[in-house]
């Protein structure tokens, strides 16, 4: 994506096109493209990129980009204020941020290399909904997120090793 759109984007926000701020977008926007692109040449449905603020900055890092870990942790902040971005907790230390695109969806989260996937399971959906009306709240948002461990971990670790042993979930119940 051009610098010159990214600064465009932050002025119609109100926000300064300050050099952190336009690099973090940049990064978001090139990031999603290329998964999306992937994601149509394999025929999969395109996924949101998502980054922590740590996984954030050391993509910066790479970019020569001289920014510093609290004011990637403040940028995504501020985006997230403007609805740029949206964010899920995952667990006590990690917050991951993703172009907030509005589309609904859930997160699988692999335990052991932090690995985000999406998923949109529409009965899931209709029966949250339903637990909420059964217990009078108007549902207003939701957050769900399930955790496990990714393919490429588990072929890494050997089925073996990984069937019949007790796994905990960061904050959860071992399953
Ligand atoms: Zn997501
Ligand atoms: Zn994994």
């Amino acid at each position: 994506m051009l610098k010159q759109d990214i600064r465009e984007e932050l002025l119609s926000l109100n926000m300064r096109a300050t050099v952190p701020r336009v690099a973090i977008l940049e990064i978001f926007r090139d990031e999603q493209r290329r998964k999306t692109d992937k994601a149509k040449l394999s025929g999969e449905r395109p996924q949101a990129v998502h980054f922590s603020t740590d996984e954030m900055f050391k993509l910066l890092i790479g970019r020569k980009i001289d920014v510093g870990l609290a004011t990637v942790y403040r940028v995504m902040q501020q985006f997230e204020e403007a609805g740029v971005l949206s964010s899920s907790r995952f667990d006590a230390e990690r917050v991951t941020y993703e172009l907030n695109e509005g589309r609904p969806h859930d997160h699988i989260v692999c335990s052991v290399c932090g690995r985000v996937d999406e998923f949109y399971d529409k009965a899931m959906i209709a029966r949250q909904k339903a637990v909420a009306d059964d217990l009078g709240y108007m549902l207003q948002n939701h957050q769900l997120a399930l955790y496990g461990i990714c393919s490429v971990c588990q072929s890494k670790m050997g089925a073996a090793t990984v069937k019949g042993k007790t796994v905990k979930a960061p904050g959860g119940r071992p399953t």
